[in-house]
């Protein structure tokens, strides 16, 4: 079948110059909350509009709730990296542990689209390897599904979002439905510091379209992709399969936020949810519900569905909710040329290497990390050389020397652990919920992959010619937290995302991820999502 047969979002969206299709906002089907529909979402991000787009195809009565708004990129977007701070999720969460990850701009979105409207827009997938690392070695855990079953929901994805890049050699090798995009000067110094050490990199994988899909014009490659793309040619969502919901009769339900899922006491099942929209609380009624919040959000709303039937919080029987969470270690590296550089000027995933992916039996760590280009705009860039200690004239130096700057970033895979986790804090958010407290310790495998990752990238940058080189310490992306598993006592949902405790409950977000991988998470959650669809729409539950 072919894409636009599968989704014909791109080509719902206006060809006049304007990014949104506002009559099929305002025909959108709206249903009451007594309705019993068949399915309610929330959270209408990555996992959750796949969801919606696929059951809405299906003929299922779908609804998303989201407690963000409904984006219009021409009024609500500006390309400005200061004017973008209302895309976060900034409601408050309590960090603890001896690696503490900051919460804010680098963690999740608020909004239909969800995080992906300010994700950078990498879209590489897993390795058959993560799927078995445990068995393969020795850490992590095995998935309850393998590669070979979520492939064909891989290559579905790719060629929605649509996804544009050289041949990958890397994982399962495979190709990409669109050529690569040109690279700018960030993603020149990488191939050429690479190509010196012998390192095999490549442009792409990123979901920006090269050329026209649909009604979606060509990237102009002014670089704020993180800002929200105001051209449409960075996908997200909101632009990749909302518009298909919508004329297939979903409803997005925007600035409703989900307090507390309902289950009946005698039944044990699922019977709909709880939300505030307009300051009044009021309740959506549902045969099935799933749940795609995010990896904080997600366990968070679980916990704070604590009932007489569930009183440890929902689904959480045998202590696994908010478990196993992780993030990405992800040490960022710049490299100073005498000749400019000017990283702004391209979107920034441009390049990226897998070469490092996987186990090295010659090194004491196991799993690995991936390399890309980065491309911070300036006020991150200040971040950086802040990170660094300089401050006052020298900030300042640095930052009049911008675009002789490049940078490159790593994602390292840090293995799960269960005691990195969300709770519920004793502090409330504005709806009168305990917030998330979130626990995060990295362990020594997870430091030497950070040590490793700098390593390269500092080699990289010497040997394209740099001057002088700063690495800082980040984090990036963060899944896991209601993971699957083959049973209730080592996991939350089963290999199709449906809850062991709850048979009308589903979870289809990054939380149910076991492992990360050192890939960007995104195309992975929309697959397993999109699997999970598949197997509720044809009845298989
Ligand atoms: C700066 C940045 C750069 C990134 N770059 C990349 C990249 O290049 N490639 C990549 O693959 N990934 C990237 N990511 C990560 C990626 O965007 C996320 O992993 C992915 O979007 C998560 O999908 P999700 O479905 O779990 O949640 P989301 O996409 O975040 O969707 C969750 C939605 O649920 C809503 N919600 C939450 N709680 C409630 C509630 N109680 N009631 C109602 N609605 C609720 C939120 O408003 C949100 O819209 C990046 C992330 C950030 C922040
Ligand atoms: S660089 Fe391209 S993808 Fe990124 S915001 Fe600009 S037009 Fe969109």
């Amino acid at each position: 079948m072919g894409v636009r047969e599968r989704n014909e979002s791109a080509w719902l969206l206006p060809n006049d110059g304007t990014r949104t299709n506002h009559r099929l906002r305002r025909d959108m089907r709206q249903f009451a909350d007594s309705d019993e529909i068949d399915l309610v979402i929330v959270g209408c991000g990555a996992g959750g509009s796949v969801m919606l787009q696929r059951l809405a195809r299906a003929g299922w009565r779908v609804a998303a709730l989201d407690a963000g708004p409904f984006w219009d990129p021409d009024t609500d977007w500006v390309s400005d990296e200061a004017g973008s701070h209302h895309l976060y999720w900034t409601d408050p969460r309590v960090i603890a542990g001896s690696d503490p990850v900051p919460m804010g701009s680098n963690n999740s979105g608020r909004g239909v689209g969800g995080s992906m409207v300010h994700y950078a827009g990498y879209t590489p997938r897993f390795h058959p390897s993560d799927f078995a690392t445990n068995t393969v070695d020795g850490v992590g855990a095995d998935w309850p599904l393998s590669y070979p079953e979520l492939r064909p929901y891989y290559e579905q994805i790719e060629q929605e979002l649509p996804v544009a890049g050289e041949r990958w050699p890397w994982g399962d090798p495979h190709g990409y439905p669109y050529r690569p995009h040109p690279v700018g000067g960030n993603g020149e110094v990488f191939l050429r510091g690479a190509g010196k050490l012998g390192i095999t990199a490549k442009v792409g994988p990123v979901a920006i379209v090269n050329g026209r899909f649909g009604n979606r014009p060509h990237c102009i490659y002014r670089g704020f992709c993180l800002q929200g793309c105001k051209v449409n040619a960075k996908a997200s969502p909101l632009i990749t399969h909302v518009p298909d919901a919508l004329a297939h009769g979903a409803e997005v339900r925007p600035e409703a936020m989900v307090t507390q899922i309902a289950v009946d006491k005698h039944t044990g099942r699922a019977l709909g949810v709880h939300y505030v929209t307009g300051g009044r609380e009021r309740f959506q009624r549902a045969r099935m519900v799933a749940v795609a919040g995010y990896s904080i959000e997600t366990p968070r709303l679980l916990l704070n569905s604590a009932s007489s039937r569930f009183p440890e919080g929902l689904c959480n029987d045998f202590d696994q909710v908010g478990r196993y969470l992780m993030v990405q270690g992800a040490p960022q590296t710049a490299g100073r040329f005498d000749a400019e550089v000017r990283m702004y000027k391209a979107p920034p995933p441009e390049v990226s290497t897998e070469a490092f992916y996987e186990t090295d039996p010659a090194k004491d760590y196991k799993r690995g990390f991936s390399i890309q280009t980065v491309s911070p705009l300036p006020i991150t860039w200040a971040e950086h050389v802040a990170a660094q200690g300089h401050w006052g004239p020298a900030l300042r130096e640095y930052m009049s020397d911008y675009v002789h700057w490049s940078c490159l970033g790593g994602l390292c895979e840090f293995l799960p652990r269960p005691e990195n986790r969300v709770t519920l804090a004793g502090e409330k958010d504005s709806y009168g919920l305990p917030v998330a407290r979130f626990s995060y310790s990295q362990c020594d495998n997870d430091r030497a992959l950070a040590r490793a990752a700098q390593s390269v990238m500092e080699g990289i940058l010497h040997a394209a010619g740099a001057d002088e080189v700063i690495t800082i310490q980040r984090y990036a992306h963060l899944v896991g937290g209601a993971r699957m598993a083959e049973d209730e006592q080592h996991g939350v949902v089963d290999r199709y995302g449906r809850s062991f405790a709850v048979p009308n409950l589903y979870i289809t977000d990054g939380s149910v991820l076991p492992t990360q991988g050192s890939a960007n998470p995104a195309l992975t959650i929309m697959a397993v999502a999109a699997r999970t669809a598949h197997h509720l729409a044809a009845g298989l539950s």
